[in-house]
């Protein structure tokens, strides 16, 4: 990747988070501190896609900075990859809240937000072609294989995402938190094989070119 191409990527992305940053789609598009766009590295081989901004994103206007956030860096360490090294993302941009009296309470997106969402994440995807989509828990994996996901029986199996980007899912990490005892133990278990073909994928050689473009060489 030439140093001009990084810079392009940059500036494109830079371009649709302001297009995020203006959105007003959904309504909570009104109630949100700061959109969340995501952040990493524009070449990076691996996209991490979470489901939405909680509170601290929110507030600082970047993706899994919160406990959560915490605990993915140390998966990707896990794997040798510094936060840096990768392109981290949600479903949706903004933060869903719901009034909880004296104050705004995390919930989930609701399909119109992830769908209004979803031509953002695509653009991304888009610009940055990661070798492999990482989904954090069961609304980012089912926002890319469908309704019918299921993260406890499908999580570690490969699935073609958009523009044909190999994606493979995860447990979440603030579902891993939420673990005690023998089941913490088992999650990480599980999560540790996903990450590792994670690692092997991204290690592999890149696919071939299309066959047309081989063939148009005997043209
Ligand atoms: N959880 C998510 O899914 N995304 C974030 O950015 C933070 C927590």
């Amino acid at each position: 990747m030439t140093l001009a191409e990084r810079a392009a990527r940059e500036k494109t992305l830079a371009a649709a988070a302001n297009v995020v940053e203006a959105c007003r789609l959904c309504t909570i598009g009104s109630t949100r501190t700061h959109s969340v766009f995501g952040e990493g590295d524009p070449c990076a081989k691996l996209m991490c896609v979470g489901e939405g901004p909680g509170e601290t994103e929110d507030r600082l206007g970047r993706p899994f900075v919160g406990r959560a956030g915490e605990l993915l860096e140390k998966m990707l360490a896990a794997i040798g990859l510094a936060r840096e090294d990768v392109y981290i993302a949600n479903t949706v941009k903004c933060r869903p809240t719901l009034d909880a009296g004296h104050r705004l309470a995390n919930r989930a997106p609701t399909p119109d937000e992830m769908k209004n969402c979803r031509r953002y994440l695509d653009e991304q995807i888009d610009i940055i072609r990661p070798r492999v989509i990482l989904a954090l828990g069961a609304p980012a994996a089912k926002s890319f294989m469908g309704e019918r996901f299921s993260i406890t029986k499908q999580r570690g199996q490969w699935f073609e995402g958009p523009l044909g980007t190999p994606v493979i899912a995860t447990f979440h990490p603030a579902y891993i938190l939420r673990q005690t005892g023998g089941a913490m133990t088992e999650v990480k278990r599980l999560v540790y094989a996903d990450l590792k073909a994670v690692r092997d994928r991204i290690d592999a050689p890149p696919p071939p070119p299309p066959a047309m473009e081989q063939q148009s060489l005997f043209d």
